[in-house]
């Protein structure tokens, strides 16, 4: 069963104001087994709204519209439905005692404006609100060509009020969904995302059942399995069977499921195997991989030391960086560890160079860094370089420095 969601405001499309409500919907949505295949925001527009309202049945069987039913005159989506239908608005009478009583309760005069609030189109029906003026609006319209009529239901725009209104009045009264839904969300680090596409090949073909999305995010590729199928159970057999086929494609590039992030990934292992970390680092990550371990209670048994440590001489001269300034960074990194593994009691240290600026005869930026990973047995190094903005290129050092340890340790444990 297909559903699509409009946003109705000017505050929306003027980017005064992000649409959180359609995210909502459509996770509520999804949950139910619905697919919900559009998302449309509008100004408040009469011409514009009532045009998308009468088009929304012959795409889709439900229709969420979310805004609009202020008492203000730019309030259009009452007249927008009247208008889609060529329907006269008339005023509910249920719904004119209900902004009264509203007002009388809050001990104010209701301003003559809001009874405009009570207006709905002929033959639908209105929706009581149980935290605000604005009553919502819900209403069938036949379709000759299918069986089915498609349901339209109209929200207020304030988000605590709809979610109220749709989890009380509306998702009751929606049709049961023939389709159960299976999602899990798979997270990756070490692929870009095209290489990753390339490895899942045919599993990321639309239209597949479960159908694989690909997203990315500083620097970590999650992958959406969504399963469709009559019930639960075989939905999350299909998803599991495609989560498997995922995780062999990708190999020990996946680390975990849902939001986990990578450095509990870390910690976890760490843990496991009670083992200590030192975390020194120079400005290439500039205190990232520590803010991110120590917002975790695992870390006061697993970190020994976090630190900012100054950059090298080579790397403070971020104005005249010479070709081995990383050369000279990765000896220094060598002896440093060498002492730091003789004098504390650690299994491995995380470490990131400082970072400087070099402009490519093409004009392009590119900031240069590079992290290690060090156990007692090995130090791997990885140049962490990119273009791009100080706060992405941090956090793809941050997570590449865990990942080398994580790796190296997933490799003692299973060689
Ligand atoms: P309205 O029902 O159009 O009077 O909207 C009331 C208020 O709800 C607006 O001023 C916005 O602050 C908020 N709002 C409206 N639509 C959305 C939306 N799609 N997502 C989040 N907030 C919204
Ligand atoms: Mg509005």
């Amino acid at each position: 069963m297909k559903a699509e969601i409009l946003a109705i405001g000017s505050e929306l499309t003027c980017g005064s104001r992000l649409d959180t409500n359609s995210q909502w919907l459509s996770r509520e949505l999804e949950s139910l087994g619905w697919t919900v295949a559009r998302h449309t925001t509008l100004a408040d527009d009469l011409e514009a709204i009532s045009t998308e309202i009468r088009s929304a049945p012959q795409r889709s069987d439900l229709l969420l519209i979310t805004g609009g039913l202020g008492p203000t005159l730019d309030d259009l989506t009452r007249d927008a439905m009247a208008t889609a239908f060529a329907q006269p608005l008339v005023r509910d009478p249920d719904a004119v005692r209900q902004i009264q009583d509203l007002f009388a309760a809050r001990g104010r005069e209701m301003p003559q404006s809001n009874l405009r609030q009570a207006d709905r189109p002929r033959d639908a029906q209105t929706l009581h609100n149980s935290c605000g003026t604005a009553p919502g609006i819900l209403l069938q319209v036949d379709r000759s060509d299918r069986q089915s009529p498609c349901l339209i239901a109209a929200m207020p725009g304030v988000p605590a009020e709809m979610r109220v209104m749709f989890e009380q009045q509306i998702r009751p009264q929606l049709p049961e969904s023939s389709v159960a839904l299976c999602r899990k969300v798979i997270r990756s680090f070490g692929f870009g995302e095209s290489e990753a596409e390339q490895r899942l090949g045919d599993l990321t073909a639309r239209g597949r059942n479960p159908e694989v999305g690909i997203t990315a995010s500083e620097a970590v590729i999650s992958f959406w399995i969504s399963a469709r199928a009559p019930n639960r159970d075989s939905a999350a057999e299909l998803c599991l069977a495609t989560e498997q086929e995922v995780r062999l494609r990708l190999g020990d590039a996946v680390y975990g499921d849902g939001d986990t992030e990578l450095y509990e990934v870390l910690l976890q292992l760490l843990q496991q195997s009670s083992a200590r970390i030192a975390v020194l680092e120079g400005a290439a990550t500039g205190g990232q991989i520590g803010l991110w371990m120590s917002a975790d209670a695992r870390s006061e048994t697993v970190l020994h030391e976090a630190s900012l440590v100054r950059p090298t001489t080579a790397l403070a001269d971020r104005q005249q960086p010479q070709d081995s300034t990383f050369e000279q960074w990765q000896d220094q990194v060598r002896s440093q560890c060498h002492e730091y593994f003789g004098s504390h009691a650690v299994n491995g240290i995380l470490l990131s160079s400082g970072y400087f600026d070099e402009q490519q005869p093409s004009g392009v930026i590119v900031r240069r860094g590079m992290v290690a990973a060090a156990t007692p047995d090995e130090i791997q190094f990885r140049d962490v370089s990119m273009s791009g903005n100080l706060r992405i290129f941090r956090q793809r050092a941050g997570r590449t420095a865990i990942n080398l340890l994580r790796l190296s340790m997933l490799h003692q444990i299973r060689p």
